[in-house]
């Protein structure tokens, strides 16, 4: 005996049936059959626990924060503070470094308009960090969601930078040996995915983050695939922004999150002004509050942030950890199950590490053809390009079908998706 805690392992099949059992809709039924939800990568679904603290929220202490004096005012306001640390916690940033946003896309576009603040003058000498012009260079990859790459290609629009990206090989892994030519002196900024939400393989981060260190560029990372599944800490993983959705990772639509270091997201000029952001306001300027409130403008999603909050302990019960064991154990029988389908092709490098989210193609069916089918049998899947249109693109394919698990998952979800691919081709003649 070492006297250590033992390894956690990854949960039981018991287990997974009784965290099953916490989301109600796991027990709709579609086409006569409980669903088998295979789309938490488009969206999770909610333990009853979230949508119960939101109830709870507006039954007991609705009203705007940060500013009446009155009682449910301040129990508003310490619910909605407490929410911030108990996810700010969860991925190891402290609480100041946390602003909330509707979704990941918000969180990315807030940089990209202060980004264009700041090149604008706004700011001052704080903000020069931010500023990006002609000559300069944004990075990004192929494999991006529209939402970590329009926003860059917007920001070069507005600004005259240069956007380029690191490619992928043919069977869709990124061209890392490429990082080292394509990070030049020129590079203010490297925005690059977690996890790819199509191909659910694991980008390695410290790859992008030493590249992008060694010339001084600040790092945006997109861990709307990665929050949800992984561990996930930004203070290891050592990058100066993240970006994430609270609906992909048990919590409500509607509330998302802004990672930044602290000293960059207080010399950041904001995106959305208004009220709650200022310090003193005159008819000619405004001066605004310290991050996370500056960039906060506007009256705040408060339920949201508590039942994202809530989300969040519910996982943390559970363990990230445990969590994603099992969801690369569901992942490994999805690559493995699929690859062996006579007409089913698997996109996606077989060795990389991945969460588990599959895409795939049935040879001669059309993906929506073969979403309808399952949908017949009670399975739901993705079927499209998953905003990802240049990755499809380099893929050479336009469309495909994507299974994507969470904790919720069992091995009896993935064998009836294998059974029922198993038919398609000889259905649709
Ligand atoms: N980035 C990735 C990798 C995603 O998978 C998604 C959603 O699918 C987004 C960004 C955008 O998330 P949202 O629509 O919640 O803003």
């Amino acid at each position: 005996m070492t006297g250590q805690p033992e390894a956690q392992v990854s949960l039981s099949a018991v287990e997974v049936q009784r965290i099953k059992a916490d989301f109600e809709i796991l027990e709709h039924q579609v086409n006569g059959t409980d669903v088998v939800y295979l789309d938490s990568g488009a969206t999770s679904q909610k333990p009853r626990c979230v949508y119960e603290a939101e109830q709870h929220f507006y039954e007991n202490a609705n009203a705007a924060v940060h500013r009446g004096a009155h009682t449910l005012a301040v129990e508003a306001t310490e619910i909605y503070e407490e929410a911030r640390e108990t996810v700010a916690k969860f991925i190891g940033a402290r609480t100041n470094e946390l602003v909330w946003t509707s979704n990941a896309t918000e969180a990315l576009n807030l940089i990209s308009y202060s980004m264009s603040n700041a090149s604008l003058g706004r700011g001052g000498e704080e903000a020069a960090r931010f500023r990006i012009g002609p000559g300069d260079e944004i990075l990004t990859t192929e494999i991006e969601h529209h939402a970590n790459l329009i926003p860059w290609q917007e920001l070069a629009f507005r600004t005259g930078a240069t956007l380029r990206y690191v490619p992928v090989a043919e069977d869709g892994a990124l061209r890392y040996d490429l990082l080292d030519e394509l990070v030049t002196e020129k590079t203010k900024l490297v925005a690059f995915t977690h996890v790819s939400n199509v191909l659910g393989t694991i980008t390695d981060t410290r790859r992008f983050v030493d590249a992008a260190r060694k010339v001084g560029a600040l790092t945006v990372l997109d861990g709307c695939q990665s929050v949800p599944h992984l561990p996930v800490d930004v203070k290891e993983l050592d990058v100066d922004f993240m970006a994430f959705s609270g609906h992909k990772m048990l919590g409500p639509t509607g509330i998302g999150a802004l990672y930044g270091r602290e000293e960059l997201l207080n010399a950041m000029p904001p995106f959305l002004t208004g009220g709650s952001m200022i310090t003193v306001v005159d008819m000619e300027h405004a001066q605004f509050l310290p991050a996370p409130q500056r960039f906060e403008a506007g009256t705040q999603r408060i339920a949201q942030t508590h039942g994202l909050a809530t989300a969040v302990s519910y996982l943390q019960e559970i363990g990230m950890d445990r969590i994603a064991q099992w969801e690369e154990h569901l992942g490994a029988m999805l690559y493995e199950g699929l690859s062996k389908i006579d007409g089913v092709r698997v996109f996606g490098p077989s060795d990389a590490p991945r969460i588990g989210t599959v895409p795939f193609e049935v040879l001669g069916v059309h993906p929506h053809d073969v979403g309808q089918y399952l949908d017949s049998r009670g399975i739901a899947v993705r079927v499209g390009h998953h905003c990802a249109q240049p990755l499809h693109r380099a893929l050479g394919i336009t469309a495909t079908t994507r299974a994507s698990t969470y904790l919720y998952n069992t091995e009896e979800d993935i064998k009836a998706l294998i059974d029922a691919l198993g038919t398609v081709r000889e259905y649709f003649g």
